[in-house]
């Protein structure tokens, strides 16, 4: 099936089963705002938690905030928000339809890198294990013409956006014959800046009232509490601060779901450090929250590194960790090292020093910083599409049958076990809802008695449950249960009493946490 089609199939499930629905939706839906259905809550919970512990459980030298949306006009032209956070847009006359000019570029590199990909993999076949994959890329020619032109773009990409050079980025695009993906035209008007940022008045007249903005990013309400947190913790350097919260984005091409939102949740985590140690710690981030995705347990071939060769003016290294989603590998969260910029600008436009004294050194300075954010709302668009599966089923008379369901690990997935009485009659229901009672305490339990077994089942797969119980006749004779599981479809008898423990190992995000 086509990767398009996974995608939309994914959408739409995500809708049937109360996962994600469109914001307002009985009024036609706001673009790119969505709301979370009674599953998506939790599953959103469950994803929270786990970065939230591995930030806060697991380091002794990083703490949590929680600092307000709302936030001192000054904090953004300070941050660079109001004079710097726009991106560059185009429009395209014959479709009306209006681009990321610098995304509309890189759109069209990745396709060349796709091709790149191709030549590689024909190769691989061709040549089976005696293929050298570097040697075939420093000598194939095709590969290097089309990787020099790759390179080129890039730079010139780089510079553009560097120097915010909107002629240049329109010439880049005409240069390299990009086409409007609606209409197929080269008809594209001036690149032009705009400020995504959101604004509103606070104050109840309009004389008294001043602008402010909804935030961004998360990131600055970090920066104006370093000191807060700093001396009410005690904390030395080198320490952390994470939070997680919403922030907002006029984002001038929202597509994609829930990939590119105009109100979304950001965790990120803000590393202050001794000037001059920022890239040995940038490392030393990457490497940790590259962990924290693969022990998902979605396969590491589905995950990269892209480093940035167009730094921003405040970062000297980034990194982007890349997922493989049906559209391709897209960003999913960025590791920054900022340096000192952001409590500088603060100190210089605030008046408050932003000074640490070392003891250890025996001299104050304005920490350097590494930051690690990624989006709460990717990252579940991330989980429920490496999750998604169909799966074709052969019957035992040989016809063929569908089953979908969400591989989610079992620590993240909302309900964790559904307890099915096999008929609604014989003392049966009464048992599966004490066995619901005991352990609602320790797991999201559901009690289902609805329809045959089979279509119990089938339900629970499609939200991603990973365990079923059914209560028999046999569970009146001996207390005993089946267990079947969710991927493997087996089943199992166990002692009622065992269930909790059975259980309580596999959904624990503790015990993901250990394998960090
Ligand atoms: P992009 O290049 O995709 O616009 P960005 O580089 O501007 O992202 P950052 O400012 O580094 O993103 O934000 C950190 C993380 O926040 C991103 O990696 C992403 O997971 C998330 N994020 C950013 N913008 C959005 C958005 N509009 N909707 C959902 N998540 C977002």
């Amino acid at each position: 099936m086509a990767q398009e089609d996974v995608f939309r199939k994914l959408v739409a499930h995500c809708k049937e089963y109360g996962y994600v629905f469109p914001s307002s939706e009985i009024y036609d839906g706001l673009s790119a705002v969505y709301d979370y259905g009674q599953y998506g809550v939790e599953l959103k919970n469950n994803i929270r938690k786990y970065w939230w512990d591995s930030m806060v459980l697991l380091n002794d030298n990083i703490v949590g905030i929680d600092s307000a949306i709302f936030m001192h006009p000054s904090v953004w032209k300070a941050s660079g928000h109001v004079d710097a956070f726009n991106d560059p847009l185009i429009d395209n006359r014959d479709s009306k339809k209006r681009y990321r000019a610098d995304m509309l570029i890189e759109e069209h590199v990745l396709k060349m890198e796709e091709k790149v990909a191709r030549e590689v993999e024909k190769a691989r076949e061709r040549f089976g294990t005696a293929f050298d994959e570097k040697k075939f890329r420093e000598t194939n020619q095709c590969v290097l013409a089309t990787q020099s032109k790759i390179d080129d773009l890039n730079r010139r990409l780089a510079k553009a956006m560097n120097e915010t050079d909107l002629a240049e980025l329109r010439q880049i695009i005409i240069d390299n014959e990009i086409v409007c993906p609606v209409s197929g035209s080269r008809n594209w008007t001036d690149v032009r800046q705009f400020n995504l940022m959101f604004s509103t008045e606070m104050g109840s007249t309009l004389e008294g009232s001043s602008r402010i903005y909804l935030r961004p990013e998360t990131a600055q309400g970090i920066f104006v509490n370093f000191h807060n947190v700093q001396k009410t913790g005690r904390m030395k350097i080198p320490f952390g601060i994470a939070q997680v919260g919403k922030a907002f984005r006029n984002e001038i091409v929202a597509r994609q779901f829930i990939f590119r939102m105009r109100e979304f949740e950001q965790m990120e985590m803000q590393f202050f450090v001794r000037p001059g140690t920022e890239l040995d710690w940038f490392r030393h981030w990457k490497d940790i929250r590259m962990r924290w995705h693969t022990a998902l347990g979605f396969g590491e071939a589905n995950y990269r590194f892209h480093d940035h060769t167009k730094l921003a003016h405040y970062a000297n290294a980034a990194t982007d960790i890349e997922y493989r989603f049906p559209f391709g590998f897209r960003e999913v969260e960025g590791i920054h090292s900022r340096t000192d910029y952001d409590l500088k600008q603060h100190q210089q436009y605030s008046g408050k020093k932003m000074q640490y004294f070392d003891p250890e050194k025996g001299e104050s300075y304005i920490p350097f910083v590494v930051e690690t954010s990624i989006g709460l709302d990717r990252m579940f668009l991330q989980v429920i599409a490496a999750a998604y599966t169909e799966e074709e089923l052969r019957k035992e008379d040989g016809s063929a049958d569908m089953r979908i369901l969400l591989r989610l690990p079992a620590c993240l997935a909302p309900v964790k076990l559904a307890v099915m009485p096999l008929v609604k009659k014989d003392g049966l229901p009464e048992i599966a809802e004490k066995i619901v009672h005991t352990l609602r305490f320790d797991f999201n339990c559901q009690y289902d008695d609805k329809d045959s077994i089979g279509r119990r089942y089938r339900r629970q797969d499609a939200i991603g449950t990973p365990y079923c119980i059914t209560i028999d006749h046999q569970t009146v004779e001996d207390d005993t249960v089946t267990i079947r599981y969710r991927d493997s479809m087996e089943q199992e008898r166990v002692n009622i009493r065992s269930l909790k423990d059975i259980i309580s190992e596999k959904v624990s995000i503790g015990a993901l946490l250990k394998k960090l």
